[in-house]
């Protein structure tokens, strides 16, 4: 199999074009949490808990920017498209589903200790 690399790179900078912006948004949208909230405000509840969700989609958005980022690397180093683990080429498939995947799936269920 071959993976189209150009296709691949060019995916790969708009995810990161979308990552930046939410990342841009969540950051700025972040409520500040001190000082805020009246007592017997009866949104504070909700304010914490969108705080939550708002700090748990920028983890996921920085942890995939890093992914994103580690693959536009393998391919500037020639190793895009092959498991960062065992060294076996990664399935068209997979990688048209998730192009900044590093692993095979047996390898990615192994580091997530499936
Ligand atoms: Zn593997």
């Amino acid at each position: 199999m071959h993976v189209d690399i150009e296709q691949a790179r060019r995916q790969l900078e708009e995810m990161l074009a979308e990552l930046d912006k939410s990342l841009a948004t969540l950051t700025t949208q972040r409520p500040e949490s001190e000082g805020h909230g009246t007592p017997g405000d009866a949104d504070a509840g909700l304010d914490l808990a969108d705080h939550a969700r708002a700090s748990a989609l920028l983890q996921i958005a920085q942890e995939q920017r890093r992914e994103v980022l580690e693959a536009l690397q393998r391919i500037e180093n020639g190793t895009y498209g092959v498991c960062v683990s065992c060294g076996k080429p990664l399935p068209e498939g997979r990688l048209e589903a998730k192009p900044e995947a590093a692993r095979c799936l047996s390898c990615q269920a192994k580091v997530e200790g499936r």
